[in-house]
């Protein structure tokens, strides 16, 4: 048996990188409030949006108007890699946002155009990739890749700033409500990611965190000497590098026994159609089950030879299987968290890494229409639509109960985009279709 060897220096690629861009066809001058209707609302640029304007616009469909509060295609991804300083994907080459069933560019093909730029181990992560094993994406080839794709299938001409507060089905199609104006679709998908997890409310009273504490995705504090960093994901393991990284004494709080260590944070089985099927064939509760068993926080292997030697060297002190009581400021301005065990951690600043939660609609479409049990909308299998909304889909996190723990990664957007682009085209066709019957009578 091979026995798998993480090698932290696969997690050092540079980001900033120039990338020749495709040169963008020139646009007339455009009017900065969207066009009041479309054929197609797309809610959300993210790599789930993204994947569906690319996939569309093979499917012919180019009365598009796509949406998003930050006016970038995939800016809040990146905005939050590089608060992390996150250098490379966890996900593989195999997994990105391209069109599937099309002739079109896949990211590996992308990434061996632009072979010169890269350096040896990430030409090394290539060859892993064509062999079929296992490969590790630096962020800059895949932020130029989403940009290839952006340009090539002319979603950024499609694409407006705007923050969604209303999404409203009725006889004729959708209204698509921002804060700028409406949008009138025949159809709209949401893409809307993910938020991120919340402290419990019983930590501090609720509200904003206590002083000398935030988020993960909230700005770094000033310099810090002694930092806690709460979580068992990812995310707490890139905030433990980057804090180790600054020479500070890092305290890792997780209420698990131990840490897990895993290439992906789905099991693998569920990126693949054996796996997709095993989720498939069962009724709610064992979905919810196998979805809490295998979508659970877990660490990429490169990380582990870094942090045992911290801990070690008694850089990292890992409160393993202690779970939070208590988050509040010491007199001295000082992070103070309180574990259920009576222990007691103080440091500097103590930064939150407690997950993200599905965005599934609620607050955009009425509560009825979104159906929400355990937290997951009720759509129709087959095309990802609300039930109660057909004109309304969804393809993201959101589609997690259908498609199974892959949903929230960019291999279950794929799958997603590949169903939700299809139906929606053909529903277009057939409306089209309706009307010219309707005219000949
Ligand atoms: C730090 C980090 C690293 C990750 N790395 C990987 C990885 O390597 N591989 C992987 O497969 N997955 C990864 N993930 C999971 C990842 O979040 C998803 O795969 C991907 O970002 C989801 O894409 P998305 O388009 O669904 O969501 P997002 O990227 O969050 O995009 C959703 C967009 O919708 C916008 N939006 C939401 N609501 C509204 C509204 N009401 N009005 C207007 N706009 C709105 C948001 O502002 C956002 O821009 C990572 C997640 C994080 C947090």
């Amino acid at each position: 048996m091979i026995k798998f060897i993480p090698e932290p220096r696969l997690l050092e690629s540079p980001r900033g990188r120039h990338w020749p861009r495709p040169p963008a066809p020139a646009q007339p001058p455009r009017d900065p409030v969207p066009p009041t209707t479309a054929d197609v609302v797309i809610v959300g640029a993210g790599p789930a949006g993204l994947a569906v304007a690319s996939a569309l616009w093979h499917h012919g469909v180019t009365d598009l108007v796509v949406l998003d509060r930050e006016g970038r295609s995939c800016g809040r991804f990146f905005d939050r890699i590089d608060r992390l300083d996150q250098r490379v994907l966890r996900s593989p080459y195999e997994h990105h946002p391209g069109v599937e069933g099309f002739r079109d560019c896949e990211l590996l093909d992308f990434a061996r155009l632009h072979w010169g730029r890269l350096t040896p181990v990430e030409r090394r992560e290539i060859r892993m990739a064509q062999a079929g094993h296992r490969s590790v994406v630096p962020v800059d080839v895949f932020h130029a890749y989403t940009d290839h794709l952006a340009v090539t299938h002319h979603v950024r001409d499609k694409l407006w700033g705007a923050s969604v507060t209303g999404v409203r089905p009725d006889g004729d199609g959708v209204a698509v409500h921002t804060t700028r104006s409406t949008v009138r679709a025949r159809h709209v998908v949401l893409c809307l990611g993910e938020e991120r997890r919340t402290a419990p409310e019983r930590w501090w009273g609720g509200g904003p965190p206590p002083a000398a504490v935030s988020y993960w995705d909230e700005p770094p504090p000033g310099p810090v000497e002694r930092q806690i960093v709460v979580g068992a994901g990812l995310t707490a393991a890139h905030l433990l590098a980057a804090a180790l990284d600054g020479g500070r004494e890092v305290h890792w709080v997780l209420r698990e026994a131990r840490e897990h260590y895993q290439c992906a944070d789905v099991n693998s089985t569920f990126f693949r159609p054996e796996g997709r099927k095993r989720f498939d064939g069962v009724g709610w509760s064992e979905r919810l089950d196998l979805t809490a068993e295998f979508r659970r926080a877990s660490v990429m292997f490169e990380f582990r030879p870094l942090l045992e030697r911290a801990e070690a060297e008694g850089r990292l002190v890992v409160h393993r299987g202690e779970a939070v009581k208590e988050v509040s400021t010491g007199i001295t301005g000082t992070a103070v968290v309180q574990l259920e065990s009576g222990r007691r951690v103080d440091a500097d600043h103590a930064v939150l890494a407690l997950g993200t939660i599905p965005s599934i609609g609620t607050g955009l479409l009425p509560a009825g229409l979104v159906g929400a049990r355990d937290g997951w909308p009720d759509l129709d299998e087959a095309t990802l639509s609300y039930r109660q909304a057909p004109a309304v889909s969804v393809v993201g996190a959101a589609a997690g109960m259908v498609l199974g723990p892959a949903a929230r990664n960019i291999d279950g957007h794929r799958v997603a985009t590949t169903r939700v682009a299809a139906a929606v085209a053909a529903r277009l066709r057939g409306a089209a279709l309706d009307l010219r019957v309707t005219a000949d009578v």
